[in-house]
């Protein structure tokens, strides 16, 4: 087994003492700590990827591979959802000039839990989780919110809320990152936040956003993140 270089504390389970957990995941950077902590922690827990807001189908793949790669490597299960992205538009239509942890930002963690929480019903999981609050740039409450009310439509589903940001998890996910050289993405993930993220970037003299080549813990790949706009 790969040495790592830090020391992880124990987490609790979710309320009510659960041991099964589905995690809806957007990629392998933010679910690797999420997935570690909670193999950890003796959680049997299974991967849910719903993510239509990916843009465009080159990147959408990119992310879904590598998330797939590392379940595998850990003998996770792991749910391939779809990719209906007629819908994620459908309710982005008036949302498209919002800023990063905005509306439409709501909109999108709603239309992801609300699959999950779905899933989770007709599947016998007592708890939905996700690990997209492991993103610095995200809005931890936002994100709660959201999914609590997905969680909410099924009589018994909890939404657990655990900060996986705290306790040094928002550095061992770098940690991790590098140690398995994740694809490293550069936005969001919407063409909105592709398109702003290009934006920012042009305007302080950096290219566009290649896709499918930057990677953490690669020498080549070893250049600052792209700020968000938002910041
Ligand atoms: S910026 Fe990110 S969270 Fe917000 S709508 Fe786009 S993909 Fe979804």
């Amino acid at each position: 087994m790969t040495p790592v270089s830090y020391e992880r504390p124990i987490i609790d389970p979710p309320e009510g003492g659960h041991r099964k957990v589905l995690l809806h995941s957007c990629c392998a950077p933010c679910s690797g700590e999420v997935m570690e902590a909670m193999t950890a922690a003796g959680i049997d827990y299974t991967i849910f990827f719903y993510n239509p807001n990916i843009h465009p189908r080159k990147e959408y793949e990119l992310r879904k591979e590598e998330n797939i790669r590392f379940a595998e490597k850990n003998g996770v299960p792991f749910v391939d959802a779809d990719y209906d992205t007629d819908n994620w538009f459908a309710r982005a239509k008036g949302l498209e000039w919002e800023p990063e942890r905005g509306a439409r930002c709501t909109m999108c963690f709603d239309m992801r839990f609300e699959r999950t929480a779905l899933y989770a019903h007709e599947n016998g999981f007592p708890v939905i989780t996700s690990c997209l609050g492991i993103s610095r740039w995200k809005n931890m409450d936002q994100i709660n919110d959201c999914g609590r009310r997905a969680a909410a439509k099924y009589p018994g589903l909890i939404y657990w809320t655990y900060n996986w940001r705290k306790k040094g998890g928002a550095q061992r996910m770098l940690e991790i990152s590098k140690r398995e050289q994740f694809y490293q993405q550069e936005y969001c993930g919407c063409i909105y936040s592709l398109r702003d993220t290009n934006a920012w970037r042009l305007k302080n003299g950096r290219g566009k956003i290649k896709l499918g080549v930057k990677f953490y813990g690669r020498e080549e790949s070893d250049v600052p993140a792209t700020p968000r706009p938002s910041d």
